[in-house]
């Protein structure tokens, strides 16, 4: 149905990442440690540190570069910007072989581009990593990352940003994700219809604002075309 458009998250709805960053910071740490550099603590320390860096850098707090630079500072290398670059290079190298495009989503967005139905994908993150991870994915529509925007789900000028690309009333676009703090409360805040994508079978939390449609294999997506669009 042409005037309905679909919108998606990336990780953990079009693919999984695998920890790509994370690893991409680990990387790193050995070209830390050859500059001079120490790593803080073991590996577990060190990758605990990872994921609480990079789960304020998803949040918006700062940007990617500015988490890679925090972390080789931390770390005792004086000059951070060619890590910068470097962590870069290491987690785009990375995402032919860890990305894994989740089952059904390839034939998923064939039906939809059959169907001639508008797509974008809109992610927290940074480009051009998730363009190449909605590209692993087979995604070939417009791809928002909130670096990019400026601000981050579930903050509404995400969403706005979102609406804006696909040139739709945002009450004709579905958000599909599987957050629902940060997918489906922000898409809703924005106008747009939520589909909170929950594929383990999960409670939805009771404190949050509800889905509009909740599916638990991705292929049901096609059905949210056909739903009647609320005024
Ligand atoms: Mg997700």
């Amino acid at each position: 149905m042409r005037g309905c458009a679909i919108a998606f998250d990336i990780d953990h709805t079009l693919a999984i990442d695998n920890k790509l960053e994370r690893i991409a910071f680990l990387r790193l740490l050995e070209a830390v440690d050859a500059e001079g550099g120490a790593p803080l603590g073991t590996l577990d320390q060190e990758t605990t540190a990872i994921d609480v860096l990079l789960e304020r850098q998803r949040s918006g707090a700062f940007s990617i570069d500015e988490a890679v630079r925090r972390f080789v500072v931390e770390r005792g290398v004086a000059q951070a910007q060619p890590f910068v670059l470097r962590f870069r290079e290491i987690a785009l190298s990375l995402v032919d072989e860890i990305i894994v495009p989740l089952p059904g989503v390839s034939r998923m967005l064939a039906e939809l581009r059959e169907q001639d139905v508008a797509t974008a994908a809109l992610s927290n993150g940074w480009s051009p990593l998730q363009q190449r991870k909605a590209e692993r994915s087979g995604f070939a529509g417009p791809v928002l990352a909130s670096s990019d925007i400026g601000a981050a789900k579930p903050d509404p000028r995400a969403f706005t940003a979102l609406v804006e690309t696909l040139g739709l009333p945002a009450d004709r676009i579905w958000y599909v994700g599987d957050n629902p703090h940060s997918d489906v409360v922000g898409a809703k805040a924005a106008g747009l219809r939520a589909a909170w994508y929950n594929a383990e079978g999960r409670a939805y939390p009771k404190d949050l604002v509800p889905p509009d449609a909740q599916i638990t294999n991705i292929c049901d997506v096609i059905g949210l075309i056909a739903s009647p669009v609320v005024r």
